[in-house]
């Protein structure tokens, strides 16, 4: 046992600190990591070098402002980290390093509603294989990300409402998964893994402050509050899809009406238009007939812009993000929707509160919550586990896919 306030145990919080700093970032400078942990530069110096000879970080040059840096990474060999992001429809899973390297990834049809053991089943089937692929050993796997379409306890990793997803009433996925992996899994809501997703590695890059707002056969959103997802007591935090819009609106699923969703929601938007366009349409054929100049299309998507744009700015005036990424099939639309969304910020929210927010589409598409799965173990995962093992790593693939 290390004393607290001891010069070891110290120097091992330090390095805790650079192992983290760099592991939230993906990579950093040495001057990037001084300014995150408050170290010197000449302490993060001596520990970068410490860390590069254990192996548990790769250091390349770089250029930094015209000026020669050096790039600090964790080293692609310390271990794998793995994503598994059941949709309604579908099973997605990615495998990544420590280094935010994406090495590989998948994805097949899946009714997650009709059986959790066949989901689990194909899950557990599908992570084999794509790290079999990749020549890696199972015993490198640190730990596992794990998304569901429906409201999670985070602290107990039980599903909030079976009313979401019926067929899992009484399974705790957490449980189930870790136990058949053997590792650490973490689980959340496909909002907030969307929102991580993009903020790692898509439109949410480089800010802060982020909403991401998926659009879908309901609205979620994901909060992203000073670089962590912002969930509240009871994992409920980024209802924007319940933000009255109309008090004698259409009665909402919720039981109130008039909610943001009863507006934008593809099972109230549809009809609509079924009428002139017949039953069999889709929120993603709107989106492509919106596309080619259909009027009342274009119509339907410029009115949901506009009452997603009224939920945004309350958001603004609450919680003032430097970005909204919008996500979801809606997201296909572009400035079709986003116009109709900015016009509504700038008529509804507090003109301080929206002067430094952007409005974009998110980059990740469907893969967003998936690469959100691993972006969650790599922001929760512990350092004690790396800093034990250090020097002690596979060999990975000498060619990585690294994502867009
Ligand atoms: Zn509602």
């Amino acid at each position: 046992m290390q004393t607290p306030g001891s010069q070891s145990s110290l120097h091992r919080a330090n390095l805790e600190r650079v192992v983290r700093a760099v592991r939230l970032a993906g990579s950093l400078t040495q001057a990037e990591i001084a300014r995150a942990t408050g170290l010197s530069a000449a302490t993060v110096s001596n520990i970068v070098r410490e860390l590069k000879e254990g192996g548990t970080v790769e250091v390349t040059d770089t250029s930094a402002g015209g000026r020669r840096a050096r790039s600090v990474s964790l080293s692609g060999d310390a271990g794998i980290v793995i994503g598994v992001d059941f949709g309604h429809t579908h099973l997605r899973v990615a495998v990544g390093n420590l280094a935010h390297q994406v090495l590989a990834e998948d994805s097949e049809p899946l009714d997650v509603d009709a059986s959790w053991t066949e989901g689990f089943d194909r899950a557990e089937a599908l992570v084999g294989r794509l790290i079999a692929g990749i020549g890696v050993g199972r015993d490198k796997v640190i730990g596992v990300g794990l998304g569901v379409p429906g409201p999670i306890d985070v602290e107990s990793g039980t599903l909030g409402s079976t009313a979401i997803l019926p067929g899992w009433a009484g399974i705790n996925p957490r449980q189930e998964l870790s136990s058949r992996l053997g590792v650490p899994v973490y689980v959340d809501n496909d909002a907030n893994l969307g929102a991580l997703g993009e903020l790692v590695w898509g439109s949410g890059r480089g800010v802060k402050d982020l909403a991401y707002i998926k659009v879908a056969s309901g609205v979620g959103s994901g909060l992203v509050i000073n670089g962590q997802i912002y969930r509240g007591p009871g994992g409920t935090a980024g209802e924007i899809g319940h933000i009255t819009l109309d008090e004698s609106g259409p009665v909402c699923r919720c039981g109130n009406r008039g909610c943001l969703e009863t507006f934008t929601a593809a099972r109230y938007v549809l009809p609509l238009l079924q009428g002139t366009h017949g039953p069999e349409l889709t929120m993603d054929r709107v989106v492509e007939l919106a596309r080619g100049g259909d009027p009342g299309c274009r119509r339907v998507i410029t009115d949901v812009g506009r009452h997603i744009g009224s939920g945004v700015a309350s958001l603004c005036n609450l919680l003032n993000p430097s970005r909204v990424v919008l996500g979801g099939s809606l997201a296909e639309a572009g400035e079709l929707v986003l116009a109709p969304i900015r016009e509504s910020v700038g008529r509804y929210a507090i003109p301080s509160a929206a002067r430094q927010l952007s409005v974009l589409t998110g980059s990740l598409g469907g893969r967003a919550e998936v690469l959100g799965a691993l972006a969650l173990v790599l922001s929760e995962m512990g350092d004690s586990t790396l800093l034990a093992e250090n020097g002690i790593g596979v060999r990975a693939p000498a060619l990585m896919s690294s994502v867009r």
